[in-house]
């Protein structure tokens, strides 16, 4: 078996040059000019002094940053067109990276470190689980699958780290000093365990300033100052080349390149719990801002519409279509006018006009046998039930001829009858003495309950107007006041406007009356209450927004710490998509839960407000809204977080914080 001649290095490099800084700082060269090939199944060490520009190297290597200047050929294709993306995939699917401090995930056990490079690669959970254990197996540390980094030897950290560069296969094991932090004997161990996988066919890049240690490679290249000053020489043998395809039993079965994103969501809810748990007080304390303001909207909307629904209730009593009209004297001077009867016939007749109802009431002594009081009689015609949208419970109400023939006629407000016929169950037909006039009781009213601010109506008597007039209120020549429902309530601005018209004619041009429109003023108390419990919705409002700057302060924060872990996941082959989604999902969960606690808490406050006795309605549109705010801010804010998170340079993030 020959190698042809023209087969292409795995990994060539052409010229490379690095520099760092430039723009304000002076740029230092690190590496001048470095060409080198590397074959698959290579056993290379790079070999320097501290300081010579191996890392550097290293980092070109592994696509964890480009050259200044000079090529860099995988299988003879040059990395300068790939972009993070396909760099990313040529990480995950390709090399596998020791480093000498490990870089291991400190929140995450052993076993879900081994398994992260698969996690990018969309294998799924229960195969990544099983590959992970049987590399940790064969690396002696299956026991120590749940152990936390921290709890483990350095040895055993760095043996975490190489199950990890195979997770994916490990086609190319690039290694930085990885016995730099160990003991003799572990060190010795990691050594074994590289040749061994050079053994099995994987290519292998150690790194080391120890001349003893790169003894052990096949071949041995020497940096010195950013240049390559020797080289032992492409060892590669033809078996060793061929030997290659034998490793085949170490990679993983089959790669799902595709990486389902359902399954990296569950993963990265997952590891974003872990690091909300990890900081608790700042999360909670960040949390406060969401649940103050999820509950704050929720329950300054439920307060408004509460006290809205109160005075719609208000109108519903008195009618949303009622209107009030009394005599008084022009604006213009002069007497009072006078409301005659022909004027309310006539008022009557107009088309936007239902209903018209004279009414005169006073306190007078009312006397059944023995019981003597003041009551309040109420003098109207027969349209009272209607108007005050009220029921007779017993008996009947008196009709409008009864009315005209000035019939003696009583109807008793619920407690009226209580109070005159606390013994007697049948009081129809009874009679009362209003004044010095006998009546006669016709009907009871059903029980009302107070009116909030009204006089209680269960406590008055009502008599017909006519009869009230000529028996009890002798001195009275007009109205007290006369009660005017419109046709309907949207005729109501139009129908004050045509009585006016009306009477002003009828009274020769002299406007001596006045029409107070209790409807329209009801309905613009309630405009202004929905529009205060509005405002106090949207100063609620502000305080979720700046809720969501918290939690962006906090990402913020949190990228910031975990730069490290940031450089780590890229650099097994995490991409920027998957980075920004789960700093995105971190977010995200964080102002979720705000948003869950803030409607329980809104709900409690709401609980306390009802029970003493404030008026709260409690709307889904509100805390669906209010909720689904929280979610939006935490998206929105903490996409910048996790945008620049996912934009970090992988080697920068790697050396991070
Ligand atoms: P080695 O790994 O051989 O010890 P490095 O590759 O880490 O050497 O560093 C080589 C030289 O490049 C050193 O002088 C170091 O100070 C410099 N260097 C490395 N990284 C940077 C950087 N990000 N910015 C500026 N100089 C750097
Ligand atoms: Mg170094």
């Amino acid at each position: 078996m020959v190698t042809p001649p023209e087969a292409v290095p795995l990994i060539e490099l052409r010229h490379v040059r690095k520099h760092y800084g430039g723009g304000a700082q002076p740029a230092v060269e690190v590496l001048h000019g470095v060409s080198l090939k590397i074959e698959a199944g290579e056993f290379v060490a790079l070999v320097g002094a501290s300081g010579s520009g191996k890392s550097t190297l290293m980092n070109l290597l592994g696509c964890l940053d480009r050259p200044s200047s000079g090529a860099y050929l995988f299988e003879g294709e040059d990395v300068a067109g790939f972009d993070a993306d396909r760099l990313a995939a040529l990480r995950r699917d390709t090399f596998g990276f020791v480093f000498q401090g490990y870089h291991l995930i400190t929140r995450e056990s052993v076993r879900e470190n081994v398994e992260m490079p698969a996690l990018y690669a969309g294998m799924p959970a229960a195969q990544r689980t099983e590959r992970a254990l049987q590399l940790l197996e064969r690396l002696g540390l299956q026991a120590r699958q749940d152990y936390r980094p921290h709890q483990l030897s350095g040895g055993q950290q760095q043996r975490v780290s190489i199950a990890r560069a195979l997770m994916n296969g490990g086609r190319i094991i690039l290694a930085d000093e990885p016995t730099g932090a160990l003991d003799s004997k572990s060190g010795a161990e990691v050594l074994a365990l590289l040749r061994e996988l050079a053994a099995a066919g994987h290519t292998v890049i150690l790194i080391t300033h120890d001349r003893d240690v790169a003894a052990q490679a096949q071949r041995v290249v020497q940096i010195h100052d950013g240049h390559v000053v020797a080289d032992s020489g492409n060892g590669v043998d033809e078996n060793t080349a061929i030997a290659a395809p034998h490793h085949a039993h170490m990679r993983p079965a089959a790669l799902h390149r595709t990486a389902s994103n359902t399954a990296g969501l569950t993963e990265s809810l997952r590891s974003s719990w872990r690091g909300m748990r990890a900081s608790r007080v700042r999360t909670s304390l960040t949390l406060l801002g969401i649940v103050i303001g999820v509950a704050s909207v929720i329950v300054m909307l439920a307060v408004g519409e509460g006290a809205r629904r109160r005075v719609i209730e208000q109108m519903g009593t008195l009618g949303t279509a009622i209107m009030y009209m009394g005599s008084s004297a022009p604006a213009t001077g002069g007497p009072r006018g006078e409301l005659t009867p022909e004027d309310l016939e006539a008022v009557a007749e107009l088309p936007s006009i239902r209903r018209v109802m004279p009414v005169i009431g006073n306190e007078v002594t009312v006397r059944r046998g023995s019981v003597d009081r003041e009551v309040y009689v109420f003098a109207a015609n027969q349209e009272m039930p209607a108007v005050h949208h009220w029921k007779v419970a017993q008996g009947r109400y008196y009709s409008e001829a009864e009315d005209r023939d000035l019939a003696p006629l009583v109807v008793l407000g619920h407690k009226a009858r209580e109070h005159f016929f606390a013994d007697d169950p049948h009081p129809l037909g009874k009679q009362l003495l209003i004044g010095s006039s006998p009546f006669e009781v016709v009907g009871v009213m059903a029980e009302r309950g107070a009116d909030s601010g009204a006089q209680d109506y269960d406590q008055m008597v009502f008599i017909p107007y006519r009869s009230g007039r000529a028996r009890v209120y002798q001195a009275m020549t007009q109205p007290d006041y006369v009660v005017l429902e419109a046709a309907s309530p949207a005729d109501v601005v139009p129908a004050e406007a045509a009585v006016r018209r009306l009477l002003t004619a009828r009274h020769g041009g002299r406007e001596d009356f006045a029409i107070g429109n209790a409807a329209a003023r009801l309905q613009a108390e309630s405009a202004t209450r929905r529009s205060l419990s509005v405002m106090l919705g949207l100063v609620a409002a502000v305080s979720l927004v700046v809720g969501g700057i918290g939690v962006m302060n906090v990402m913020l924060m949190t990228v910031r710490e975990r730069t490290r872990e940031i450089g780590i996941r890229m650099a097994v082959g995490a991409r920027r998509a998957d980075i920004q989604r789960q700093f995105l999902a971190e977010s995200a969960l964080m102002t979720v839960l705000g948003g869950v606690a803030g409607v329980l808490v809104s709900l409690v406050i709401g609980t306390a407000l009802v029970l003493s006795g404030v008026a709260v309605v409690f709307s889904i549109a509100a805390i669906l809204g209010a909720f689904a705010f929280a979610v939006v801010t935490g998206v929105v804010f903490g996409w910048m977080p996790a945008r620049s998170a996912a934009r970090l340079d992988p080697v920068v993030a790697l050396v991070g914080e």
